[in-house]
C-alpha cells in the first residue's frame, strides 16, 4: 500500500509540473511509483526566452523535490509530415519546433531518453532501445520491431503515422479481443502500441496506474475509464479520429453505431509542422456530415452516414483499415 498523504502531496507537484510544460501526469506518476523507469516526450513552446527558461527552472525544482532527474535537449525538433521523421535544428532557428525531455530517477536514463527520442525516428535499433529504456514489455518491443521492418521505403510506409504502417491498426489486426485498458484508439494510458489489444503485460501496467490514481484522484480515474470504455472511434491515425457515443454493434470489420454525440479529434493540422490540406479538408468534411447524422455503418470497402433512414453520404475506402470504426469488447 502507498502512503496516501505523501502520494497526494507528490501528485500536487506533478500536476504543477504537468501544467507548466504539458507532460503527462499519468506517466510522471508511473515513474514516481516505479511502474516504469522513465518517460520521454516532446514539449511545445513559442520562444525559448526568459519566461520559458523560468518555467523549466521551476520544473527542475519540482523534480528535485520528487526525486526525479530532468534532461532537456540542446536542439529543437521539427516534426514533419509527410516525411514522418524529425528534423533536428539549432535552438536559434527561426522555425517553430519542439524540445525533447526525459524524466527518470536516474539521470543517465533521462539523458538516454532525450537522445533516443530523436534517434528512434531514424533507426529501428534505436527505436527498440528507446522502448527498453522506457520499460516496455518484450512482446510489445518485438511488435515495434515488426512495425519498423514493415515501414521502410515501401507502400506500407504511412507518412502520417511517423512513417510506420498504422500501428494502432497493426495491433488491431493481431487481436481477437480488445480490452478497454488498451484502447489505443481513444486516449490510451500507454505510451507505446501493444502487440495486440489484449496484451496481458500492457493491461497489468494500466491496472497498476489506475490503482495509484485511485488513491489520489478518483475523479480522474472515473473520467479516464469512461473515455476508454464508452466511445467507439472512427480512426484514421493517432492524430486524426472522431469519437462517437451511442449504441455500437459489430466487430472489427463490419460495425454500426447509432450515435447521439460526436467529438472531433482531427488534430494533425496542429501536430505536424507541414500538412496535406486536401487530406485535412476531407476529414473535416466527413465530420460535418457526421454532425448532421445519427448513424454510421462501416464495412471493409466503404462507410455510410445516415440521418435516421436517410443516407447522407457513402464514402469509398481505398484501404480496408482506413478508417476503422472500433470499440473495446472486454
Ligand atoms: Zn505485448
Amino acid at each position: 500500500m502507498i502512503n496516501k498523504e505523501k502520494a497526494k502531496k507528490s501528485y500536487q507537484m506533478i500536476q504543477e509540473m504537468s501544467e507548466l510544460i504539458e507532460l503527462s501526469c499519468i506517466e510522471l506518476m508511473a515513474v514516481l511509483y516505479d511502474i516504469k523507469p522513465a518517460l520521454a516526450d516532446l514539449l511545445n513552446f513559442d520562444n525559448f526566452d526568459h519566461s520559458y527558461i523560468k518555467k523549466l527552472n521551476r520544473v527542475n525544482e519540482l523534480c528535485k523535490k520528487l526525486g526525479f532527474k530532468l534532461a532537456v535537449s540542446k536542439y529543437k525538433f521539427i516534426v514533419n509530415s509527410p516525411r514522418g521523421i524529425f528534423e533536428m535544428v539549432d535552438m536559434n532557428d527561426k522555425r517553430k519546433g519542439k524540445l525533447s525531455v526525459g524524466v527518470s530517477k536516474d539521470i543517465n536514463i533521462a539523458l538516454e531518453g532525450v537522445e533516443l527520442y530523436y534517434k528512434k525516428t531514424l533507426d529501428s535499433k534505436d527505436s527498440r532501445k528507446f522502448g527498453e529504456v522506457m520499460g516496455y514489455p518484450k512482446c510489445c518491443l518485438d511488435f515495434g520491431d515488426y512495425l519498423c521492418k514493415n515501414s521502410k521505403g515501401d507502400k506500407k510506409r504511412d507518412p502520417n503515422n511517423f512513417g510506420f504502417a498504422n500501428p494502432a491498426v497493426e495491433s488491431l489486426k493481431r487481436s481477437k479481443n480488445f480490452a478497454w485498458q488498451l484502447n489505443v484508439f481513444s486516449y490510451p494510458l500507454l505510451s507505446y502500441y501493444p502487440c495486440n489489444l489484449d496484451c496481458k503485460k500492457s493491461i497489468s501496467y494500466v491496472d497498476k496506474i489506475f490503482d495509484i490514481f485511485n488513491e489520489v484522484d478518483s475523479g480522474r480515474v472515473r473520467r479516464n475509464k469512461l473515455i476508454l470504455k464508452e466511445p467507439a472511434t472512427l480512426y484514421w491515425t493517432c492524430a486524426d479520429k472522431i469519437l462517437l457515443y451511442g449504441d455500437f454493434y459489430g466487430d472489427f470489420k463490419n460495425s454500426e453505431i447509432k450515435y447521439n454525440k460526436a467529438v472531433s479529434e482531427i488534430s494533425s493540422g496542429e501536430f505536424y509542422q507541414s500538412n496535406d490540406s486536401k487530406f485535412l479538408n476531407n476529414l473535416n468534411n466527413i465530420y460535418k456530415n457526421i454532425e448532421k447524422g445519427n448513424k454510421l455503418i462501416m464495412t471493409s470497402s466503404y462507410f455510410e452516414i445516415y440521418k435516421d433512414k436517410k443516407r447522407i453520404i457513402k464514402i469509398k475506402k481505398d484501404n480496408q483499415y482506413v478508417p476503422v470504426l472500433v470499440k473495446p469488447n472486454k
